[in-house]
């Protein structure tokens, strides 16, 4: 009203002294604002670096809602001229993070397998994004069409906030500027710091399950109180979840963009419908598979605990012993040679039973009926619903096949069983690690108490094993949160191998096991081996040297286990539940340790009209002794959180990792196998 009311009275005022007045109190207010406005900025640039999530300002930059650059037009949203064309070139600048680059690069397979949206090596184009290391993780909003920056600072090198600054660059805003956003949350102004703006919602609901909406405590002023609460309270807890796109994330991105289909998802079925997805049965076979309605005891994977569903069995108690059932996809049409089939399994009827895995390729002449076995799986009789990750390559026409074989009818009861089918062109899972009768787990444990995977090797033989504390570390100061450390463990490998074990990338993720893979909000964290990181307490121990020097032994796996690198705060307790990461009691956890070389070749800008260069971006580098990486004498890290950053996370939002404190006090190295 202030607003409107000066310059009323200044056109309308016949007085002169009473127009000076006027002139003179608008001078007064604007340079009330403008110094306001300057000290503002620069309390909210101290605050943002000191208590908001994944928003920093940035020194000489105005960010808006703390990690966006505006555009000169705000409603970028509706203007096509800022939407990309795909593939977007991108470069990764040196300032990166070896595992900054990593998560960028899950974080575009994130993209492709979910929508059209795709990203090439910059090769001179006129626009780009340059992902670098500066203050704090913020982009601009749409394609400027001059080339921009996206800054992937400290604490922000995890899939989710990249997604979540990808989706400002591809032109969008929080979730929370929505038009309609009143009806859903409640904003406390008194509690928050800058205001917000309003946009389209490209007739899509409130999501408050979207990567793009801030968490309760954002921006507040007070770290205990919040500045945004939804108006059903159930969503207090969910809004700024850092986990992976919501569905409406998605939907919204992909009618922006227009996308038809993903560039990765190939295929999947959950077997809810009759026509099983157009799967098809070979009819010589002998046997059949059923299309079968799970019932109490014997329920299927996708809908199981809720109500019964469908899945695909052989009933392997009947009939004669080698016959079979084959039952294949319908012909695919590949665009990448790499491909990932997963699927659940239940084998429980005789030891004999198998399953067979098949691809069936084209023999040359346009007919697909080339025959190639990818895996058997033999019969272990448990009841669990497991999961298969099979990795193949093929880069023509094909179908992928299912074949169930009776082992010996006299001694089975049961049969062959699958469910929730998924096929993308992606990498598979190395090492799974499933963690059955979880809820029995977690119910005779209490904070301390952890449980060891078994012991798993990375494609250049590296031994790791992880430890999941179902009730967090004793020395946690976090509750409600499960902990998990990743330790090396020692082999008869080790003699061949380099150590310290730098510059590798672990990667641990838990699946998420909703059946449509393309809406799985799977939880993904990583880091990468410091080659020069002490042990914790040890000033002459590398942290990443042989666990036989580093490690104490373990009867358990007849091996020395190293000391524990990994989050305090892994996953929620609310988390578990809130999406399908506990299915059938069984929680999968895939574990990752790769030193693969994963170089890009970009031409990097020059100067204007000067043409380009070719810059080699490389994730992980060798170690010592062939990329010349000095061994010099560490230093032990400063592990200290400061305890006002400290008291602010705890009280943050539940589901953000990153947010709560300094990378390093997370990301903690821990003393010894406990
Ligand atoms: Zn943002």
């Amino acid at each position: 009203m202030l607003w409107c009311r000066f310059p009323l009275v200044l056109l309308t005022e016949q007085k002169p002294w009473c127009r000076v007045g006027v002139l003179f109190g608008l001078f007064f207010l604007f340079s009330f604002f403008f110094f306001s406005s300057h000290v503002c900025g620069r309390n909210i640039s101290y605050f943002y670096n000191k208590r908001s999530e994944d928003e920093l300002s940035m020194q000489g930059l105005k960010l808006f809602e703390g990690d966006i650059i505006l555009p000169l037009e705000r409603n970028a949203l509706r203007n096509s001229s800022y939407r990309w064309k795909f593939p977007i070139p991108y470069i990764l600048a040196d300032s990166l993070d070896l595992n900054a680059k990593g998560v960028i690069l899950q974080a575009f397979e994130m993209f492709r397998l979910k929508s059209c949206v795709d990203f090439k090596p910059y090769e001179g184009e006129p626009t780009y994004l340059k992902f670098e290391k500066l203050d704090g993780c913020w982009s601009s909003v749409g394609d400027l069409q001059s080339g921009q920056t996206v800054s992937i600072g400290e604490r922000c090198d995890y899939k989710a906030i990249v997604e979540h600054e990808l989706l400002h660059a591809l032109g969008f805003y929080h979730e929370q500027s929505r038009t309609d956003r009143d009806d859903y949350v409640q904003i406390w102004w008194d509690e928050i710091i800058e205001g917000m703006i309003f946009l389209d919602d490209l007739n899509t609901p409130y999501d408050y399950e979207s990567v793009l909406h801030y968490g309760p405590y954002s921006f507040n002023i007070n770290s205990n109180v919040p500045s945004i609460t939804t108006k059903i309270p159930e969503f207090n807890e969910i809004i700024g979840q850092r986990l992976d796109f919501s569905r409406i994330d998605l939907l919204k991105l992909n009618r922006m963009y227009n996308c038809t289909s993903s560039l990765t998802f190939l295929d999947q079925c959950s077997f809810e419908y009759i026509n099983i997805c157009g799967m098809v049965q070979s009819r010589q076979d002998g046997a059949r598979w059923d299309h079968t309605l799970g019932k109490p005891g014997d329920e299927d994977h996708t809908l199981v605990g809720s109500c019964a569903g469908y899945f695909m069995h052989l009933d392997t108690k009947s009939g004669h012993a080698g016959q079979s059932a084959l039952l294949e996809s319908r012909i695919l049409y590949p665009r990448k040679k790499e491909k990932c089939l997963q699927f659940f399994y239940r084998l429980n009827g005789s030891p004999q039973d198998k399953l067979v895995i098949w691809v069936k390729k084209d023999d040359g002449t346009g007919n697909v009926r080339r025959m190639e076995k990818l895996h058997t799986i033999t019969a272990d009789g448990e009841h669990h619903w497991k999961l298969a990750s099979i990795p193949f390559s093929v880069q023509h026409k094909f179908r992928y096949g299912f074949q169930g074989i009776r082992g010996d009818p006299a001694k089975s009861a049961g049969g062959i069983a699958i469910d929730d089918t998924s096929l993308t062109e992606t990498n598979c899972p190395t090492n799974v690690w499933h963690i059955r009768n979880f809820t029995s787990l977690f119910n005779s444990t209490s904070k301390g108490d952890y449980v060891t995977s078994p012991v798993f090797y990375s494609s250049e033989g590296y031994a790791f094993a992880l430890q999941l504390y179902p009730h967090g570390r004793s020395s946690s100061p976090y509750t409600n949160y499960m902990g998990i450390t990743f330790h090396l463990c020692s082999s008869p490998n080790d003699g061949l191998l380099e150590w310290p074990a730098g510059h590798r990338q672990v990667v641990l993720s838990v699946l998420d096991q909703d059946p449509d893979v393309i809406h799985r909000m799977s939880l993904s964290l990583s880091f990468t081996t410091d080659p020069n990181q002490l042990v914790y307490g040890k000033n002459d121990t590398l942290q990443w040297d042989k666990p036989s020097i580093t490690g104490n032994f373990s009867s358990s796996c007849n091996c020395y286990i190293s000391p524990g690198v990994g989050w305090n705060t892994f996953l929620t307790h609310r988390e578990l539940h809130w999406k399908k990461f506990l299915k059938n009691d069984g929680l999968f956890i895939f574990a990752d340790f790769e030193g693969r070389t994963m170089c890009s070749r970009s031409a990097l800008p020059k100067a204007a009209g000067k043409g380009t260069r070719e810059k080699k971006s490389c994730l992980v580098q060798r170690a010592a002794g062939q990329a010349g990486i000095p061994l010099s004498r560490p230093k032990q890290r400063d592990r200290a959180c400061p305890s006002s950053v400290t008291a602010t996370f705890q009280m943050a939002v539940f589901i953000l990792p990153h947010v709560r404190c300094p990378k390093m006090n997370f990301l903690d190295s821990f003393e010894g196998v406990i």
